[in-house]
């Protein structure tokens, strides 16, 4: 079975991943010793930037195989595209220098998006999630795949999987959250399923056309 590695401790990410995995036979690990790497700093100015970075760091560690980040987060409407790469942090971010704001508790983090959104009516509550992900191979980018989910911020949490702003993000498709989605089910509509997809595609036609060489 196929496997693949991915820069990442969150295990919500993982979680996601090994959601998209599973349809197609492809097993996902989280790179051996990440936690022990020195953090990557986010401060690009875009997912790309940033899923770059945290790729190319992380493969350098990884002894010539592919691994790959993932940089993603929540663009809103009303908000500007608030808290875009700023998404883990969008609670620090209120109180702290942006450069000295450490990632916030989930929680934290929805409460002041539900402050942010208090008097924004549903019609106007239209967001997105984001998801860029790297690959890389002993510290060079090979390529980058994108993918977003539309939805709507709802004004109270619903459901209790998945992570982040999974309980306020409301998909019209199948009426539900991300949160009472089961993995399987949310990779199959989030931005990181259909990020992942496209990973894959390009790695069949990377062997495809070199059927010698590792992609
Ligand atoms: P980063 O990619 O590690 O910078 O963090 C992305 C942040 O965006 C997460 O901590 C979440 O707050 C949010 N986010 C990204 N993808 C998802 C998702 O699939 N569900 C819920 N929140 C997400």
């Amino acid at each position: 079975m196929k496997r693949v590695l991915v820069a990442t401790s969150n295990p919500g990410k993982l979680r996601d991943l090994a959601g998209a995995a599973a349809a197609h036979g492809v097993v996902i690990e989280a790179l051996p010793g990440f936690n022990k790497l020195p953090a990557v700093t986010e401060d690009g100015a875009t997912f790309e930037a940033n899923a770059r970075k945290k790729a190319e760091f992380c493969s350098k560690y990884a002894a010539g195989d592919l691994v790959l980040a993932d940089d993603s987060g929540l663009e809103v409407d009303a908000l500007g595209g608030a808290p875009g790469v700023r998404s883990a942090r969008y609670a620090a971010d209120d109180s702290v220098a942006p450069e000295h704001s450490p990632n916030s508790e989930d929680e934290a983090n929805n409460a002041r998006l539900l402050r942010e959104l208090h008097d924004v009516p549903d019609e106007f509550r239209t967001a997105r999630f984001v998801c860029v992900i790297a690959v890389a191979r002993s510290g060079h980018t090979l390529a980058t795949f994108h993918g977003q989910a539309e939805g709507i911020i709802l004004h109270s949490p619903r459901g209790s999987n998945g992570f982040g702003y999974d309980p306020l993000f409301y998909f019209a498709e199948v009426d539900k959250t991300f949160a009472e989605l089961s993995a399987e089910e949310k990779a199959s509509y989030s931005h990181r399923g259909a990020a992942f997809r496209a990973f894959l595609a390009w790695e069949d036609e990377s062997a495809e056309h070199h059927p010698h060489a590792v992609p």
